[in-house]
């Protein structure tokens, strides 16, 4: 663990939970993840408020039950436990990408996620675990390559 300087990531749940913020833009998104929280394990059929047991779909023992279903059973901590310090090199990694428009590959899947019209932009990155203003750079990316003509150097137009 280096205490290097880290950005608090705001407007993410990982923001108002990790680093602890309450300023407004992360207590939306928290509460944003909460009530997503609530309808997830409704669909996989938990007690309502109650995290779900072991025999449903939560994907135990990965970082993504104990973060995205909020699972909070052996495997899914020590999951988590063994993510964060890899989580902290990315981190720093992303606070440099953030600086240039060069991020990570983006996958379709994960464009299609992007896409999403149901989801906000704050939404789709915490989904996908990128910042919300790589999400915002690949949806004004994807409106450019819909359009006939293809994906010119294009000017930056800003709403
Ligand atoms: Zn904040
Ligand atoms: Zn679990």
């Amino acid at each position: 663990m280096s205490g290097g300087m880290k950005p608090i990531p705001h407007g993410t749940r990982n923001g108002y939970s990790h680093y602890g913020c309450r300023c407004d833009e992360c207590s939306e998104a928290n509460s944003e993840w909460r009530k997503a929280q609530r309808a997830r394990w409704r669909a996989a059929g938990c007690a309502p408020g109650k995290a779900p047991p072991r025999s449903t779909a939560v994907p135990h023992g990965t970082i993504s039950g104990y973060t995205y279903w909020n699972c909070r059973c052996e495997p899914c901590a020590r999951a988590m436990r063994a993510d964060t310090a890899k989580r902290q090199a990315a981190n720093n990694a992303e606070a440099l990408q953030k600086a240039s428009r060069h991020g990570r590959e983006w996958t379709v899947p994960e464009m299609e996620v992007a896409s999403r019209a149901d989801l906000t932009a704050r939404q789709a990155a915490e989904l996908l675990g990128r910042s919300v203003y790589s999400v915002q750079n690949m949806r004004v990316a994807m409106k450019r390559v819909d359009a006939p003509g293809g994906a010119g150097e294009a000017q930056e137009a800003r709403q």
